[in-house]
């Protein structure tokens, strides 16, 4: 994803349709479609109004329910990705997280053994 651009994607179980400054968008169903990312915040703001069904509720078909993502979020939710979760330290990598779970996992192996505390002198030689 360039950055200074907004994914777009409908999260909608119908296709989005809108005429927006001339152009026709088009987004299908949990699809998404990429716009730069001033046009993306107008498009945002303009609303149409959903067609109403006979009892007088909106028409789900026409919802604009869509999620707006720009390259920075989807840069930070990259990053979040490896995100440890029994600490909240964030890794640059998967290769990086890996080798900090590893820290955990011995640090439980040393207090789980047969329910001790850890508090046990181990040297038992
Ligand atoms: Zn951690």
């Amino acid at each position: 994803m360039q950055p200074g651009m907004t994914r777009i994607t409908n999260l909608n179980d119908y296709p989005y349709e809108e005429n927006f400054k001339g152009n026709k968008i088009y987004i299908a169903p949990k699809d998404s479609i990429e716009m730069e990312s001033g046009e993306a915040l107008l498009f945002k703001g303009t609303m149409g109004t959903p067609p109403r069904l006979k009892n007088g509720v909106p028409d789900p078909r026409f919802f604009k329910w869509l999620k707006f993502e720009s390259s920075a979020d989807v840069k930070k939710a990259n990053m979040n990705k490896f995100k440890c979760q029994a600490c909240g330290k964030v890794c640059k990598s998967q290769k990086g997280l890996n080798e900090h779970l590893k820290t955990h996992e011995d640090l439980e192996k040393g207090t789980m053994a047969d329910g001790s505390t850890g508090d046990e002198d181990v040297n038992q030689s």
